[in-house]
């Protein structure tokens, strides 16, 4: 019997990640930098849901003096790569997360303070299949954002 590869190794979570980064800038003839390696490990260390600022006061605070357009142009690579989904609220600020394969998950997300929940329905999955088919389209993937108030956030 073949052995299964376990891509979950609690060692290097985000092996794939960097291998299909490398995959990514090889195919577009983009090197590897420094600069780019240490912005991409900061991210993946403050994965899930990061917001730029965010990433760019920690690195910042790290003694990284890159600018918040490097760190936009560098997500945004990412996200071209499909190695990330960006998240958008309705202020025009956005977070991003690494896309995962063969995983999924939906989100609630608080106008108020922005924060961001996960959640997984079999029902509303099966739902959007049922949709899907009806309209005669094959889904490949959907996104599903829940925007509203949060308990901490509720009006007394
Ligand atoms: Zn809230
Ligand atoms: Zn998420």
């Amino acid at each position: 019997m073949n052995k299964k590869v376990q891509s979950n190794s609690d060692e290097t979570p985000y092996k794939w990640f960097w291998r299909a980064l490398d995959d990514y800038l090889v195919k577009n003839s983009l090197k590897q930098t420094k600069q780019r390696k240490v912005i991409v490990q900061e991210f993946l260390a403050m994965n899930p849901h990061v917001d730029a600022e965010q990433l760019f006061e920690r690195l910042r605070k790290m003694g990284y003096y890159f600018g918040l357009a490097t760190v936009y142009r560098t997500l945004n690579l990412l996200k071209d790569a499909n190695l990330v989904d960006q998240l958008a609220f309705s202020d025009g600020r956005s977070v991003f997360e690494v896309n995962t394969p063969d995983s999924h998950h939906d989100h609630l997300i608080c106008t108020h303070c922005r924060k961001v929940v996960e959640f997984e329905n079999e029902e509303i999955e099966k739902l959007q299949l049922k949709v899907a088919q009806h309209y005669g389209f094959s889904l490949e993937s959907h996104r599903l954002d829940l925007f509203g108030r949060c308990p901490d956030c509720m009006p007394v």
